[in-house]
């Protein structure tokens, strides 16, 4: 007999990338605003009370992730898996921040996922989240210690800089690395497609290459000011918000990755406006209601054996326990 705990955290778009310089850390500074969609990523952590308990080292037995969207080449089931870091982190918080720190029984971790791996969605992230928030109820159950928002948002933070916007969801705006956050207000609800163009860019590669671009265009300026936008969000009117959409890194995740040019102009051609998904390669495109968006999804479906679309909405509520 298991005992499961199940919880949920959101994807993400940014609304607004601004690219700052590159830090001596290799973290860039970022002025992002953060909308959560409700593409969300399922964890459930399974727990063995049956079996021997563990007093250090990892609590986690196996890991295994089933797909909603398009299965990746590469193996995300090991020890490397944001969702077993994420369970490791709060493990060892408990043991570092305890007072008389008790064994815990195994578990075995199921993830569903449905953001685009490796796509600008902060699939990861949002693993990372809801592991953490299950590992936080698993450890109260079993020993009565409670992990606190803080000591979340700061294991959240050292597993990543989407980690502590996937926790807290809904629309913030994000500095430093993208993790210091601050509540935005926003009204009404915004319909998205996501599409994928099915080819990995990492994160890493689409910021080195705007530092190159940098160099030889000086148009590529950072755009750190979100004012536009802050101000379209309190209008709740999609048409306002999707005038206000910008992404520094859109021209780099362009140059690396030719074919979003395509894909931009299929998009842009059917909704209010089309733009790149964080670091890339999914694109985002706000469209003017929910109709509109699953028809959208539904004609790129039929049409385009190259891509992959989802639909969603946003702002959702972050990680949670269900
Ligand atoms: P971000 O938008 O935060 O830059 P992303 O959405 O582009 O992230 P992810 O899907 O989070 O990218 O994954 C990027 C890489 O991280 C993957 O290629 C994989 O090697 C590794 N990874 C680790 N844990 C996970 C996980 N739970 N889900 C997906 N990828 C993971």
């Amino acid at each position: 007999m298991t005992v499961d705990y199940t919880a949920s955290a959101p994807g993400k778009v940014n609304l607004h990338l601004g690219v700052g310089e590159a830090r001596p850390d290799g973290y860039h500074e970022l002025s992002t605003v953060f909308q959560a969609v409700d593409r969300r990523e399922v964890v459930v952590l399974a727990a063995h009370p049956e079996r021997p308990a563990v007093a250090s080292g990892s609590v986690v037995a196996r890991l295994e992730t089933t797909f909603r969207v398009t299965r990746p080449t590469e193996d995300i089931d090991t020890p490397r898996n944001l969702a077993w870091r994420a369970v490791d982190a709060a493990v060892e918080a408990y043991r570092r921040l305890a007072p008389a720190p008790a064994p815990l029984p195994p578990v075995d971790l199921a993830v569903d996922k449905s953001v685009f791996v490796a796509g600008g969605m902060a699939g990861g992230s949002a693993d990372a989240a809801a592991a953490l928030v299950a590992a936080a109820a698993y450890v109260e159950d079993f020993t009565g210690f409670r992990l606190d928002d803080t000591a979340l948002l700061r294991e959240a933070a050292a597993l990543g800089a989407d980690v502590p916007f996937c926790l807290q969801g809904g629309t913030a705006l994000g500095s430093g690395r993208g993790d210091e956050l601050c509540e935005m207000m926003s009204r009404g609800e915004y319909w998205w497609v996501f599409i994928n163009p099915m080819v990995a860019l990492p994160t890493g590669e689409t910021f080195a290459c705007l530092d190159d671009m940098r160099h030889g265009d000086a148009s590529l300026v950072p755009h750190m000011g979100t004012t536009r936008l802050a101000q379209a969000l309190v209008t709740g009117d999609p048409r306002r918000v999707a005038a206000a959409l910008h992404n520094d890194l859109e021209p780099a995740a362009v140059a690396l990755r030719p074919q979003l040019r395509r894909l931009l102009d299929v998009a842009g051609s059917r909704g209010l406006k089309a733009i790149v998904s964080g670091s890339g390669p999914t694109v985002a495109l706000l469209c003017e209601d929910a109709l509109s968006a699953i028809n959208t999804r539904d004609e790129i479906y039929d049409q385009y054996d190259e891509f992959e679309a989802v639909f969603a909405k946003g702002p959702v509520e972050g990680a949670v326990v269900q």
